[in-house]
């Protein structure tokens, strides 16, 4: 079964042919799809999509770049997070950030998140960019939860060991994995065989534009074959090892059963 741990439906690009394109997609070849947000209105998207395909899972966040608008706002963070299914897409990365005003704000948002993922056991989709994947790393273990995403971690490869250890999952893919130059192939090759192989998941994290669009049942399987290639195994053992991995992750939350029913 494919399960794509990673994706935005909410990209603006997604114009009104596109996005109901994907989810139709979704729905027919039973894709479970955990939908990323990025804001409290994308997250809003994230849960009306849910309500069009049985497939498709919501995840509560506030990416790093948007924390000077949510700096009076964490009481909201807070409380849905409590009612999320699971978070993402949270994280910490200055060097990205459009809005300067956000860099002193990133770290206290990140961790209203990591604390409600601590309180209510959630699972988190996490990126860590522009150098501060040590930092993320760090500020991430000194919380107690395990059921924490690294997604397309960018860091240097030596620190996947360490990652490994902590039991942390690293997420890979993009709906560019069969378009990859030959120094993009290097990077995700030299990343994606350090990640244990109880701990690699799957994502497509966005769509391609315009006429390049091309729909998650059609980039999955491409996904899965770079992946393979890298791992020198097969597509299938890829997505299986992805399967069983989500299974484990998602353990016996009893707010992810109805996703637990349509796996096994
Ligand atoms: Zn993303």
């Amino acid at each position: 079964m494919y399960i794509d741990t990673h994706l935005h439906l909410c990209n603006r690009w997604l114009d009104d042919v596109r996005r109901p394109k994907a989810i139709a997609d979704i729905d027919k070849n039973k894709i479970i799809t955990w939908a990323q947000s990025w804001d409290i209105p994308s997250y809003m998207k994230a849960l009306e999509y849910s309500k069009e395909s049985k497939y498709i899972f919501p995840a509560f966040g506030v990416l790093p770049w948007e924390a000077f608008d949510y700096k009076d706002r964490f009481d909201e963070i807070i409380k849905l997070c409590s009612e999320a299914l699971m978070l993402g897409e949270i994280g910490w990365d200055n060097q990205n950030a459009k809005d300067k005003r956000s860099i002193p704000l990133q770290r206290p948002m990140l961790e209203v998140f990591l604390e409600a993922a601590e309180k209510y056991n959630l699972i988190m989709n996490l990126h860590f960019r522009g150098g501060l994947e040590r930092d993320g790393f760090e500020l991430l273990k000194s919380y107690d939860s395990k059921k924490a995403i690294i997604h397309s971690y960018s860091g240097p490869p030596e620190m996947i060991k360490e990652i490994n250890e902590q039991g942390f999952y690293v997420s890979y893919g993009s709906s560019r994995y069969d378009k990859l130059t030959p120094s993009q192939t290097k990077f995700f090759r030299e990343r994606i065989t350090e990640v244990h192989e109880d701990l690699l998941i799957i994502e497509i994290d966005v769509l391609e534009r315009g006429s390049s669009f091309r729909p998650p049942s059609v980039v999955f399987p491409k996904i899965l074959k770079t992946i393979a290639k890298f791992r020198k195994t097969t597509s299938e053992e890829i997505e299986e090892m992805n399967q069983r991995n989500v299974l484990r992750l998602i353990g016996d939350d009893p707010k992810l059963q109805e996703m637990r029913n349509l796996i096994v």
